[in-house]
């Protein structure tokens, strides 16, 4: 893969998105339910990555939607999982840790998703645990992981050289309007979610991938969470 400019590919499903970022390697941000490995699988064969070329799975966050496809996925690319050790606990047991809504459309979806029957998820030991930021350029990437917690305490976003930051569930899209940013309808901390989108709009990102809906603009997020223009 050497030699290519660095780029990020969006695998889409109705439920969540996930991440290949290309550089001298590839690394795989979040995979998805259980089953969608066969999808991430098969853009990256449209693209030309192999499956050695992936030096990471990165999970951005410890909920099922993130890591679903983690154990199949490292199966087939043999590469490692990465995860911060504060959402670590999630990926060991497979159970989702109890979700904590944010306003009245986290309401409603902790109270639909308390009446699905949760899938069952296969855990695993991560293999590589975050607790800083990470520099990714040992896995063949320029752009490093940092910490933003606030969706859940585990969070991290990836910031890439060049402008481009994937930040998992710390904003969600509208559900009519994806590329609206609009605040997580769950979380820990809606403080700690400010201090997160700030560290990402310090950054200064082009654009900003998410997990769900997307993709944003740093003006649509600062108007959105800072009233800035
Ligand atoms: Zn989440
Ligand atoms: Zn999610």
């Amino acid at each position: 893969m050497a030699g290519r400019k660095q780029r990020v590919i969006k695998v889409r499903s109705t439920v969540v998105n996930a991440f290949i970022i290309c550089g001298e390697r590839a690394v795989i941000v979040d995979t998805g339910m259980p089953g969608y490995d066969v999808a991430i699988l098969s853009v990256m064969e449209k693209y030309d990555v192999k499956p050695a070329d992936v030096s990471m799975i990165l999970i951005t966050h410890g909920h099922h939607d993130h890591y679903g496809s983690a154990v199949a996925l490292k199966q087939k690319t043999g590469a490692p999982v990465a995860m911060h050790k504060d959402d670590s606990e999630s990926l060991r047991t497979g159970v989702n840790p109890k979700l904590i809504p944010i306003g009245m459309k986290g309401k409603i979806m902790v109270g639909l998703s308390g009446m699905m029957k949760m899938p069952v998820i296969k855990g695993m030991e991560p293999d590589i645990l975050i607790e800083g930021e990470m520099d990714l350029s040992k896995y063949g990437i320029a752009g490093k992981v940092v910490p933003t917690p606030g969706h859940t305490r585990g969070s991290v976003s990836v910031l890439l050289d060049g402008g481009c930051a994937l930040i998992g569930d710390l904003i969600f899209g509208g559900f009519i309007r994806k590329k609206a940013p609009g605040f997580p309808y769950f979380g820990y901390d809606s403080q700690e979610i400010y201090r997160s989108i700030q560290k990402v709009l310090d950054f200064n990102p082009k654009i900003i991938y998410a997990g769900h809906g997307g993709p944003f603009t740093a003006p649509a997020v600062r108007r959105r969470f800072f009233n800035e223009d």
